[in-house]
């Protein structure tokens, strides 16, 4: 196999050689293996948000639905919300203004409460608007809001959206898999993920763990057909198998990726490599002039983002391409008010990947003769 570059991304991620060889089959999709192979994947994705598969008396179930994380959001926020909902979307950074931006596409109502980029959603703000103004049946969140890298208190959050008696709905895709979820402590009614981040699987579907009684009442509130989240669930149920053409190839590699996941030691372990991915990054980069954008402790070990170095020659289009080509592939950045570039240390990456970046951006800082000087760094 040729080597690829490294993906310093958000994803899609490196994956192991294991989950991309694990795909090179044609399986049928209505064939027992990929049946089977269909339902222990839902099975592992409950496990690892706490929840006991539904035959075991669990309160969540597990849809599967085709297309990248978005899709599996739109899913949601399409099919859960009544006409005569409401929803409040809990927005810092770019993947909450998606989900404004697809439930007014839907003609849903919304409101948002803006925080600034570089600060955690506050629950005291969360529940002072719901105790404001009656009427939000819906609230969404990012937990690991993904354009800083910032992890949001999805559990405080989620105690005062029971007490206000709406329906919790959280984007968990940089987060599952790596930092510890607990649906029930939680209280969430809808949380999305997808194959191609921290499982560490190729793109190609996404995931929802959705609290059974919340999907029930989705039944018939699809305002599209292919993102149905109710039909494409009660499609799984009856006979294990996708309304649609499923991604077999991609389910394949997610299955292999859940074997090594749960080899990695789970969540606490894959969790512990990033980081120390996270930790060899930021111990190198502080000898570059390069400085984070959030504070540490707001920050996550998933992504990373920085500000551009103040030094003259730095251009980050240079630099991308520069890291480019050594095989380094890192992540423009996508704040609203600074200019940022981001480096994930997520996917099949060890701290010595992150040394072999550091070194090439040493390398390449001095190439563009924009290293700090000697002074400026002491
Ligand atoms: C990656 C990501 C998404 C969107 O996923 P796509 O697969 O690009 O559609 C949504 N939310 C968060 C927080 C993400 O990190």
């Amino acid at each position: 196999m040729t080597s690829d570059k490294l993906l310093f991304t958000p994803g899609p991620l490196t994956t192991s050689a294991t989950v991309k060889s694990a795909m090179l089959r044609d399986v049928g999709s209505r064939e027992r293996e990929f049946i089977e192979t269909v339902r222990e994947i839902r099975e592992r994705l409950l496990a690892i948000g706490g929840s006991a598969s539904p035959r075991s008396g669990g309160e969540h179930e597990c849809v599967l639905m085709q297309g990248s994380g978005t899709f599996a959001i739109e899913s949601v926020i399409s099919s859960a919300i009544p006409r005569d909902g409401k929803l409040l979307v809990l927005v810092n950074g770019a993947y909450g203004r998606r989900i404004v931006q697809m439930a007014r596409i839907h003609g849903i109502e919304t409101e948002t409460i803006e925080t600034p980029e570089n600060r955690r959603i506050s629950p005291k703000a969360v529940a002072e608007r719901l105790a404001a103004s009656r009427g939000f049946t819906h609230v969404a969140v990012i937990h690991c809001e993904t354009t800083t890298g910032i992890v949001n208190p999805i559990e405080e959050i989620g105690e005062v959206v029971e007490s206000a008696a709406a329906v919790y709905i959280v984007d968990a895709m940089s987060s599952f898999g790596a930092i510890p979820v607990d649906l029930a402590a939680a209280r969430i009614d809808f949380l999305i993920s997808s194959a191609n981040k921290c499982i560490e699987g190729v793109p190609g579907f996404g995931f929802v763990l959705a609290r059974r009684s919340r999907l029930l009442e989705a039944k018939g509130r699809a305002r599209t057909l292919s993102f149905d989240l109710y039909a494409q669930w009660a499609g799984l149920e009856s006979d294990g198998q996708f309304r649609f053409t499923p991604p077999t190839h991609a389910l394949l590699a997610f299955h292999q990726a859940l074997l090594e996941l749960e080899a990695e030691g789970g969540v606490a372990g894959r969790g512990a490599r990033y980081g120390a991915n996270h930790a060899a990054l930021m111990r190198g980069v502080a000898k570059m002039g390069i400085e984070a954008y959030l504070a540490p402790d707001d920050q996550s070990s998933i992504i990373t983002t920085f500000r551009y170095p103040e030094h003259p020659r730095f251009s980050f289009a240079e630099f991308y391409e520069r890291l480019s080509q050594l095989g380094f592939v890192i992540y423009p950045g996508k704040l609203t008010a600074e200019p940022c570039f981001r480096i994930g240390t997520v996917g099949r990456l060890s701290p010595t990947d992150i040394e072999a970046l550091l070194t090439a951006m040493r390398r390449v800082l001095e190439e563009m003769g924009a290293a700090p000087s000697v002074n400026a760094v002491m």
